[in-house]
C-alpha cells in the first residue's frame, strides 16, 4: 500500500521554471529571477521552463516576449521544453473556475475599489500605503450556492474565493526558512477573475504551475506575500504544492522594487561581454562570490563555475 502522506517526487525529478510578464524586456530585477531559478534547476539536475504569463493584455506589450527570448539566449539562459503563453490556456482557467464554483466557494463581486475602500473606512481599517486592501466580505452570500456558468454571468463581476473562517498558511521557505500567512486578516476573499474578464495571476500561475508538474518555484521576493494564496488554491483544487524559494529583490536607489513601473531599464545583451557582464552582476546579488572574471571566459564557461557555486543558502545571507 503506497503511503499516500508521503508521495514520491515525480518521476521525472526537478522541474522548475522562469514566468515573466511580457509587458517590457529584462531588467536586473527579472534577470535576477531568471539565472537563480536557471542556477537551482541546473543545479539539481531538473528541467527549466519558461511560461510567459501574458493573461493582463492591457500591460503586455508586443513583441516584449520574443525579446525576453533573445535577452535569455544572449546570457545562455536555455530552457528545455517548448515555451507557453498563457493567453493560450484559457479553457485551464476556466474549467478550474468551475471546479470552484461546484465546491460553491466562488460568488460574484460587483464592489469597485473605491467601495472598498470607503467600507474599510467605515469600518475603521487604515491599508497602509502600497498594500493592497484586505477585501471586507461585502458581497459575500451566506451561504454560497453554484451558480449556473460562471462564464456566461461573469460581465461586470469579479468572481473572488471565500476563505473558511481561520485560515492560517505555513510553508517552508527554502532560503528564507519559515513563512506564516492568515489569509483572512491580511489578504480576505481574494479575486480570481476580473470584472474586466481577466482571469488573475493568482489562478492562472496556480493552475499553470500543477499543469506542468512544476515542483521547485524559484522567484523573486515580491511575490512571498502571494504564496499562502496560492498554497491554499492549491490544496482546494486538488493539486501537489512545490517546493518555494524567495530570491532577494533588487532596489533602485530609491528603496523601490525595481519594475517595469518604475522605468528600470533593459539589461544590455548586444554581445556576450555585455550579456557576462549583467550576469555577474545579478549574481552578486545572489550573493555568488568568486566566479571567473577574466576577459576570456565564456558565458558557458562562467555559468558552469555559477552552477557549481550556487547554494540556496547564499541567496538570504
Ligand atoms: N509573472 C510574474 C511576474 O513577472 C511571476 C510569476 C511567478 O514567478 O510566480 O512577476
Ligand atoms: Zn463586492
Amino acid at each position: 500500500m503506497p503511503n499516500l502522506k508521503n508521495p514520491s517526487p515525480p518521476a521525472d525529478g526537478y522541474r522548475g521554471r522562469f514566468a515573466p510578464s511580457p509587458t517590457g524586456p529584462l531588467h536586473a530585477g527579472s534577470l535576477v529571477a531568471a539565472l537563480g531559478s536557471w542556477l537551482d534547476a541546473r543545479k539539481n539536475h531538473g528541467k527549466w521552463l519558461l511560461r510567459m504569463e501574458d493573461l493582463d493584455a492591457p500591460r503586455c506589450i508586443s513583441g516584449a516576449d520574443q525579446e525576453i527570448l533573445r535577452q535569455l539566449l544572449a546570457c545562455g539562459l536555455t530552457w528545455d521544453e517548448e515555451p507557453t503563453w498563457q493567453s493560450q490556456h484559457q479553457g485551464r482557467y476556466k474549467k478550474a473556475l468551475e471546479r470552484l464554483n461546484q465546491l460553491q466557494i466562488i460568488y460574484p463581486c460587483t464592489c469597485s475599489r473605491q467601495d472598498i475602500a470607503n467600507t474599510l473606512e467605515t469600518r475603521g481599517v487604515m491599508t497602509p500605503r502600497n498594500q493592497e486592501m484586505v477585501y471586507p466580505g461585502t458581497c459575500r452570500p451566506h451561504p454560497i450556492s453554484a451558480f449556473d456558468e460562471v462564464e456566461r454571468l461573469a460581465t461586470e463581476v469579479a468572481w473572488r474565493l471565500a476563505l473558511p473562517p481561520g485560515l492560517t498558511i505555513h510553508f517552508e521557505d527554502l532560503a528564507l526558512g519559515q513563512q506564516t500567512q492568515d489569509l483572512n486578516r491580511e489578504v480576505g476573499d481574494f479575486v480570481l477573475h476580473r470584472r474586466d474578464g481577466i482571469f488573475t495571476y493568482q489562478l492562472a500561475v496556480v493552475v499553470d504551475d500543477a499543469e506542468q508538474k512544476i515542483t521547485h518555484i524559484v522567484r523573486g521576493a515580491d511575490l512571498l506575500n502571494n504564496t499562502a494564496r496560492q498554497i491554499y488554491l492549491q490544496k482546494t483544487l486538488g493539486y501537489e504544492t512545490p517546493s518555494y524559494l524567495h530570491l532577494p529583490l533588487v532596489l533602485d536607489e530609491h528603496g523601490e522594487k525595481l519594475s517595469k513601473q518604475t522605468l528600470a531599464s533593459a539589461i544590455r545583451t548586444e554581445n556576450a561581454q555585455q550579456a557576462l557582464q549583467e550576469l555577474r552582476k545579478a549574481a552578486r546579488h545572489l550573493g555568488l562570490r568568486d566566479l571567473p572574471d577574466g576577459k576570456e571566459t565564456s558565458i558557458a564557461q562562467w555559468l558552469l563555475a555559477a552552477t557549481q557555486a550556487w547554494d540556496r543558502k547564499i541567496t538570504s545571507s
